[in-house]
Order: structure tokens, then sequence, then C-alpha cells
């Protein structure tokens, strides 16, 4: 057995948010001589020491390439690979490992899954849907598949509140929808989306539905079979795990269906020059060397958090960004976007000062948040704004960093006004 962490860890700990933040080295970090109070979270988590040191053990310990060689290293890093595969289908609620793909990141997957679901499904003239809310990720690949297609793309509008309008979506949908592509939770409103009643639509329609579960498996988790999405999406940075490692989840069927996506080692049954057949799934869609380090890493990220009681975990998150919401809606002239019922993401701008400005002051005052457009270009554009502040919690974070994060608003918004 080579697991490097006893899976009987049950999530039964009762949530104390000091003794979790003892297991993030970084949390103790100062930043312009004060605390770092890191609201960045949906950029990037920080990692837990179980994924800090499984990765620094291996390097060490048991490094080699993976599934190619005879000996004893290769072999045991091969079943830690396919363990931490084993990890994320039980934590997705998916059936089957044949149907987890390690890809570099969520970008990666849902390209993968728009050259190949897409250029074999899509045909002039349908259509593919997504939405005012993606991110960069889950708009530009359908873009240049329906550019290649000669298909067209539909974006869902908003709501003045800033969630989905649902009766737009549904009038789109028609028997030329091919795909429809939606994130789980907005990254900059925070919104979550009703993916249940946009997958039966869609269904219905017959379309195949893709999430890009990259925030909302952070805040809430998902089950992809309860679910009944066909395609799902995420990031491992962001769920506390290494950079540089993501996973594509797809319906079985799907998967069988689709061509591979990039051609080489490992991805391979028999190989001639003149002709190429394809190993079985995953691999097919595992060509050459993979972040087997990093998949490794988000297995222990996975088993951590499995560690904790996250019912409890999210709950503190909520009631921070709770906290946080109320906090800022006091500062004058601030406004936030998006609707009540939100994930622990708060984006805001404050009339008359710059979010570059506004961010400026508050890393001086050690608070890390991100400002931008947050690869969220068509949602910028939506409001009339350049850019937004953005806090976004983990449930590592605390009210007094909220408070901390307040107390810099106010006095950015009194150097600045
Ligand atoms: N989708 C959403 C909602 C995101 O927040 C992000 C990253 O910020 C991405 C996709 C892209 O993730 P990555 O850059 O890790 O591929």
């Amino acid at each position: 057995m080579c697991s490097f962490t006893e899976e009987s860890k049950k999530g039964t700990a009762p949530f104390d948010v000091e003794s979790i933040r003892a297991d993030f080295p970084i949390l103790s970090a100062t930043v312009n001589g004060r605390p770092l109070a890191y609201l960045d979270n949906g950029a990037t988590a920080q990692k837990p020491l179980p994924v800090i040191e499984a990765t620094d053990r291996i390097y060490r310990e048991h490094n080699s390439n993976i599934h190619r060689g005879a000996h004893h290293l290769s072999n045991v890093v091969t079943t830690l690979y396919e363990e931490a595969r084993e990890r994320v289908r039980s934590y997705i609620g998916a059936a089957d490992t044949a149907e987890i793909i390690f890809t570099s990141g969520a970008t990666a997957s849902i390209n993968l899954v728009a050259a190949t679901y897409g250029d074999m499904t899509v045909k002039k003239g349908d259509e593919v849907i997504i939405t005012y809310m993606e991110h960069h990720a889950d708009i530009v690949p359908w873009q240049m598949l329906c550019a290649r297609k000669g298909a067209r793309l539909r974006a869902v509008p908003l709501t003045p509140d800033g969630r989905l309008d649902m009766e737009a979506y549904e009038a789109m949908l028609s028997d030329r929808t091919r795909i429809v592509a939606v994130t789980q939770a907005s990254n900059v409103l925070g919104t979550l989306p009703d993916l249940p009643r946009i997958i039966e639509a869609a269904h219905k329609a017959g379309a195949r539905v893709s999430v890009d579960g990259c925030q909302g498996i952070v805040h809430g988790g998902v089950d992809v079979r309860a679910l009944d999405c066909d395609f799902y999406a995420f990031s491992g940075h962001k769920l506390y795990g290494p950079t540089g490692i993501g996973v594509l989840y797809g319906k079985r069927e799907l998967l069988e269906a689709m061509p591979p996506y990039m051609g080489g080692g490992d991805m391979v049954d028999k190989v001639t020059i003149e002709k190429t057949t394809y190993a079985q799934l995953p691999l097919k869609f595992e060509a050459g060397t993979t972040n087997y380090i990093g998949a490794i890493g988000l297995g222990e990220a996975i088993h951590y958090l499995r560690g904790i009681d996250m019912t409890a975990a999210w709950e503190h998150e909520r009631a921070l960004t709770r906290h946080a919401v109320e906090s800022l809606s006091q500062v004058e002239g601030l406004t936030i976007y998006g609707p009540e019922e939100r994930c622990s993401i708060v984006s805001f701008n404050v009339e008359g000062i710059h979010h570059m400005d506004m961010g400026m002051i508050l890393d001086k005052m050690g608070v890390a948040v991100r400002t931008g457009t947050h690869c969220a270009q068509p949602l910028m554009a939506h409001y009339g704004v350049t850019g937004m502040v953005r806090a976004s919690m983990a449930f590592y974070n605390t009210r007094n960093e909220i408070d901390r994060l307040r107390e810099a608003v106010d006095r950015a918004v009194t150097m600045l006004r």
C-alpha cells in the first residue's frame, strides 16, 4: 500500500478555524509589515501541509515517470497517481475512474471538450449557449469552436440583480442547440446558477451540458451523477491542491465516442507508421508525461478536505460572506455586484476610486484581494465598468480578516477621495 495518508480519515473533527489555519504555513506570513489577510482565494487557494509534504516527499523519495517502468519507483508513483484518480472520482461522485481525465487545469479541460466533443457534434448553423457570467476559459474555446464550424454562439443575459435570466435561457434552447456551457458559480458575482433546471431543460432540447466547476467545487462540492451534467471541469490549485493539474469529468459513453485531443506517448494502444489505435479511457486523453506529482498532490488535498467537516466549513464561509457584505455595504458610495444568495465571493467598486488604486492600498495594509476584469470582460461590459475589486474567502479566513478588509477600504476611501 503506497498511500501517503490513511484512507480511514473521516471528516468528523469539529470545525475549528484556528487549528485549520495552522495547517496552512503561508497564512502566518506578514506582508508590508502586517499579518497577511489572504482574500484572493478565487484566484488560487493556499496549500495545507499534507499537500506540500506529499509533493516534497515524492521528489525526495519516489520520483519516477508513471505507467512505463518495470521498476519499483515507477510502480510506486503509478499506484499513487491512480489512487489520486480514485480520490477525485469519489469526491465528485463519478461512477468510474475511466471518467476522470487529468489535465493541466480547467482551461485545458474545457478546451478538450470544445475541440473533441464540440468538433464532433457542432455543425454549420448549430448553436452553443454560454452565459454573460462565464470566465474567459468558458467563452473563448466555444467561440473558437463556433468560428471553426460556422455555428452561432449565444449568451444568456443576466437579471438586474446578477442572476441568470432563466426565461431568456429557456427561450434560447431549440433543436439547433448542441452544447450549453455554464459555470457552477460565478468567479466575480458569486452567483450560483440553478444547474439542475439548466441541465434538465438542455437535455429536453437534446443538448449536452458542460459545467465549469472551478469555483463551485470549492464552495459547495458537486455530485456529478446527481447533477446529471455531461462534462465537469475544475482546477486543482483552487481546491487547495498544486498548480498545473486539473480534471475533466465526462460521461463514459461521451468520452468513448470522442476522438483523442492530443496525440503522443501513453495515449496509444498500437502504433505503426500507417495507423494508431488508442488506449482505453482515461489514458486516451492523457498524452505525454502528465503532471503526475500535481495529480498526487490534488489527491492529498481531497483527502485533507475529507478530514474536515465541510458542512461546517462552508457555513463558516457563508457567515464570513454575510459579514463582508453587511460591513462593506456601510461604506458610502460602495457598490457590491451580484445577488444576495452567493458563494463566498464579494466584488465591489467605490464611486470615484479606481479598482487598482483600491487594491494597492489594501495590499499596503496586508490585505490581498484581486482587482481588474477577473477574466470576465463581457461581465464588466454588462456592468459598464473597467474592473472590480474582488474579495474571495476560504474556510481558513476569519471574521477579523474581514474587519481588516473593511478598515483598509475605509483608509483607501479617506486617502483617495
Ligand atoms: N473558470 C472559472 C470560473 C475560474 O474562476 C477560473 C480561474 O480563475 C477558470 C475557469 C480558469 O481556471 P485555470 O486558469 O486554473 O484553468
